[in-house]
């Protein structure tokens, strides 16, 4: 038993260009909980151009983008990370994506002048914006098995509606918010080792569980860890706090 400690790795796309709304919260949160695990936690920023192997990724975060963000990403997702995200995916690594990361993980992107951003159909849904803006506070009930507690809280600012097809999952019913699509009640998916999600905020630091979701999924590939507990105290009273705010509402 080698005494080295175990590695795991955060793959961060476009750093540059998809990071709204707070979203680097979650790249901290992954590294410091396996950290606080005794992991060797590392991060991997994934550019756009030719990607080098990205095997040794555990967990990639997509975050989100307005559209001027998403015009300038969506080839480079097609062309040079879509192959990558699929054999990793394949191979057990997980991706948490948001809002336009999301997206473009879907069929395409549609704005509301009707230009559409190809995605990468690694997960079955599309997305078509709409003219108002989905803005505010979001509680949803996950499907997630076993999440305790059984809510995700988080904030939700797009213009996009995004319907799932027959082959996907949502991450879970909306309890307070717009979520997917104002319409269906829905929010997020769950599919192919992707959970894609409206929430920002961000969102890892209030939903601790769902970070250690996927760290313990992810290191499944690695013959797996359980997680030793936290005190999560502080970010689970950010929780409720959501949660109490948005019943308020
Ligand atoms: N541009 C997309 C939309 O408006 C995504 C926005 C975002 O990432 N917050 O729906």
């Amino acid at each position: 038993m080698s005494s080295e400690p175990q590695k795991f790795t955060v793959g961060w796309l476009y750093p540059d260009l998809m990071n709204i709304y707070g979203d680097r919260g979650n790249i901290l949160t992954l590294l410091k909980r396996a950290e606080w695990r005794g992991l060797n936690a590392q991060l991997k920023e994934i550019q756009r151009g030719r990607t080098d192997d990205l095997t040794d990724v555990d967990v990639f975060f997509f975050g989100g983008g307005q559209d001027r963000e998403q015009a300038l990403i969506y080839d480079d997702l097609i062309e040079h990370k879509r192959d990558h995200l699929e054999q990793a995916t394949r191979n057990g690594a997980q991706i948490l994506a948001v809002c336009g990361g999301y997206q473009l993980l879907g069929h395409y992107y549609q704005t509301a002048d009707g230009e559409r951003y190809n995605g990468i159909g690694l997960i079955d849904v599309k997305t078509e914006a709409g003219k108002k803006r989905f803005i505010g506070d979001v509680v949803v009930q996950t499907n997630i098995e076993g999440l305790e507690p059984s809510t995700l809280v988080g904030f939700e600012n797009h213009s996009g509606r995004t319907f799932l097809g027959g082959t996907a999952t949502p991450l879970g019913r909306v309890l307070h918010g717009r979520g997917n699509n104002g319409s269906d009640h829905t929010e997020g998916v769950i599919q192919n080792g992707v959970i894609g999600t409206y929430l920002h905020g961000s969102l890892l630091p209030k939903n601790p569980h769902l970070a250690d979701h996927l760290i313990s999924q992810a290191l499944k590939r690695r013959g797996g860890a359980s997680l030793s507990h936290l005190d999560d105290s502080a970010e689970l009273a950010a929780h409720g706090w959501i949660l109490q705010r948005a019943q308020r509402r």
